[in-house]
This record gives structure tokens, C-alpha cells and sequence, in this order.
């Protein structure tokens, strides 16, 4: 090989790597114009106070996909973390607190940054602690309708870098994870993050764990969480983290669909029948199963307090 070949081949080779590496790493979200929420009022960040005595791990679940917690007991928050060469993707950081220890345990474990964290939805107990990663560089994503409560309810977190309406792909070293908005159901903003690969699947707060959804159904749509439990029933996935607890299958989404259809109609059908809510209550029944789920006690009152209000918005009656 003649001197000026292969010099030509070094350089081609040369320029060709950067654009690859470049191209690495991508995805089709709408960028937001950060330099309009500036100046925007945000509330004090109930997670930011020093907590050394908070637990927090990171732990692989399989190959490149982790799962990380922050919190004790039943107050644990979590989602996954995706490791690639090109850079981490972390899932709801959760607490302002853990926040700084999540990044440098990925930064000394793994040797690389964080490029991606993706919001589930536009709720403080999950998306606190964004910035602590945006500061670091990393783009943060999540579905639109989470701007106007993030930025409405001034929450203390970064405000979303990229956005997208029903669909967005993210690929970052090689990696494809997918997010996807099915419909209202535990808020407006909800987003399902698949990671194809793994078979996993990050649905926060519509999915549960053997246990009870929260309190009496916060920022609640009950026909799209109906169509989400629907819709995570046709993935193909067999490790569900639900942002909370430990991981889930389908079987759990199964049975949390049995129960929301169930618990729906009775109070629906206790409510056309003229009972008061002091003798509703009384009056719907829990499956053994459903007895034996985490927080039963403290919730399943809630809960039909939750369904009560959604049944007694949308329904008119005779006249
Ligand atoms: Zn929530």
C-alpha cells in the first residue's frame, strides 16, 4: 500500500469514527424552550435536606438494566437505570437527596455519565431530583403534559428538555427503549418506558405490586387506567417495576385490573342503588386476595372514597 493511500485510509477512518459515535446516541423528542421557564417560582424541595440515613441502591436486574430505590420501607421509590457505553439512563430520580449519590455510584461503577432521565409522569415524589442530572448534562425527557403542572404547580425540579405527544424512541449505545403515552390514568402525563431487550417495563403508579394503589386515587382518570392495565397486558414483557415495593409481572396487572373493574362497579352499582356514603362503604367487598395485598388497611377505605368521588363526577342519574 502506497504512503498517500494509506494515509488517506487513517484520515477516513479518523472522520468516519466521531460521526458514529455521534450517531450512537439519539432519539425524536421535541426540544423545549428552557429560557422561558428561567425565572420560573418553584416551591422548596421537600427532598433536598440532607438524609444520610435514607436507604438507596442501585442493583442490576439483568445485563445493562438496573433498578434503583430511594427510601425506607413501603415509602421506597424506584425506577430502572439502562447502562451503556454511551452513557446511563435513569428513570424518575425521586429525591433530591439520593440524587447526587445515584449519579456518582453510576459515574464510579460504570464509568459513565448520566445522558438521559426520563419523568413516568408530572408527580413530585417521582421526578424530584431531576436537575441534580440536568446540571450534569443529561437530557431530560418526559411526555408534555407534564410541563404544565411541573411548571403550574412549581415543582422543584428540572423542567423537561425534550417532549412528545404519543410515542418517542430513545437509542443510546446501541440500546432501544421506548416510551409511550396509552391515556389518561393516574394523571394526564403518564408514560410507559420499555426496554425491548429486557423484557421490562416501567409502569409507575397505574401498576402494582401485590399492593393497594394509593390513597383515594390522586389525579385519577379511571377508563384510561383500565385501557393501560389493557395495553401493558399485550407487551411482552415479564419484569414490570411499578416505582415502588419490588417488581411485578403481568399476573399482578392482571389482578389489579380484576379489582379497579370490580371495586368500579360495586361502588357504581351501590350508588344507583340510594345508599349514602356512610352505608356505601360498608358495603363493598374485598376478595380474599386483594385482602392479603401490601397497605390493604390503610388504603382499601381510600380507595373507595377515590372510586366513590370518580363514579359520583360521571354519572347523572334520572334527571
Ligand atoms: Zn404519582
Amino acid at each position: 500500500m502506497s504512503a498517500s493511500l494509506s494515509r488517506w485510509l487513517l484520515l477516513a477512518i479518523v472522520s468516519i469514527l466521531p460521526w458514529q459515535l455521534a450517531h450512537a446516541t439519539s432519539d425524536n423528542g421535541i426540544s423545549v424552550d428552557l429560557a422561558k421557564y428561567a425565572n420560573r417560582a418553584t416551591l422548596p424541595d421537600f427532598t433536598a435536606a440532607a438524609c444520610p440515613d435514607n436507604p438507596r441502591a442501585l442493583v442490576q436486574v439483568k445485563g445493562n438494566l438496573y433498578r434503583h430505590t430511594t427510601g425506607p420501607g413501603l415509602a421506597v421509590h424506584s425506577g430502572f437505570v439502562l447502562i451503556t457505553r454511551e452513557g446511563a439512563l435513569v428513570i424518575d430520580p425521586a429525591m433530591t437527596c439520593t440524587a447526587g449519590w445515584l449519579r456518582d455510584e453510576i459515574q464510579h461503577r460504570f464509568s459513565v455519565k448520566v445522558k438521559y432521565v426520563v419523568y413516568t409522569h408530572g408527580h413530585a415524589d417521582h421526578i424530584s431530583g431531576g436537575q441534580v442530572f440536568q446540571q450534569d448534562g443529561a437530557i431530560v425527557v418526559a411526555n408534555q403534559r407534564a410541563l404544565e403542572p411541573i411548571v403550574g404547580e412549581k415543582i422543584p425540579t428540572a423542567v423537561p428538555n425534550k417532549v412528545f405527544d404519543t410515542d418517542m424512541k430513545i437509542t443510546l449505545g446501541g440500546e432501544t427503549v421506548l416510551l409511550h403515552r396509552v391515556a389518561p390514568s393516574h394523571s394526564d402525563s403518564m408514560t410507559m418506558v420499555l426496554f425491548p431487550k429486557y423484557k421490562a417495563l416501567q409502569c409507575t403508579d397505574v401498576c402494582e405490586s401485590k399492593s393497594m394503589p394509593y390513597n383515594d386515587f390522586l389525579d385519577f382518570y379511571y377508563p384510561g387506567w383500565i385501557e393501560t392495565l389493557d395495553w401493558v397486558a399485550k407487551q411482552d414483557v415479564d419484569i414490570i417495576d411499578v416505582g415502588h415495593y419490588s417488581p411485578a409481572t403481568k399476573a399482578d396487572e392482571a389482578a389489579l385490573r380484576t379489582y379497579m373493574v370490580d371495586l368500579h362497579k360495586q361502588v357504581l352499582d351501590l350508588v344507583r342503588s340510594g345508599q349514602s356514603w356512610d352505608q356505601l362503604y360498608r358495603n363493598v367487598k374485598f376478595s380474599d386476595e386483594v385482602k392479603h395485598w401490601i397497605a390493604f388497611d390503610t388504603m382499601h377505605t381510600l380507595n373507595i372514597v377515590g372510586m366513590y368521588r370518580w363514579v359520583s363526577n360521571h354519572r347523572r342519574g334520572e334527571w
